[in-house]
């Protein structure tokens, strides 16, 4: 469970981790893609946008499902199904309450 752990830091403030890797998957529908895919991000405000620490610490949003549980490889987890199935299962089926809106 501590290397779950572990891992799940790696899912918030990772744009900078995310940037340097090479495959990304979500912890929440279990999806493996590409950095490149990531098209949203939160945590940049009118206040810090153009600050260059806060970019680098921001939340990568799931380009399949919206949610900020976004592991990339660089975080030294392996990014497969299996991993991404276990840290599904301890974090968004029994732990986890926060679930995100439905888009579109
Ligand atoms: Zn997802």
């Amino acid at each position: 469970m501590n290397e779950l752990l572990a891992a799940f830091r790696h899912t918030a403030n990772n744009h900078s981790q995310i940037e340097g890797s090479r495959l990304c998957g979500c912890c929440n529908c279990v999806q493996i893609f590409k950095p490149d895919d990531i098209v949203g991000w939160t945590g940049l405000t009118i206040d810090n946008m153009l600050d260059p620490s806060a970019i680098s610490q921001q939340t990568a949003m799931c380009p399949r499902c919206g949610s900020e549980a976004v592991l990339g490889d660089r975080c030294g987890f392996p990014i497969n199904a299996n991993f991404l199935a276990r840290m599904n299962e301890a974090w968004f089926q029994r732990t986890m309450v926060r679930r995100p809106a439905t888009k579109r």
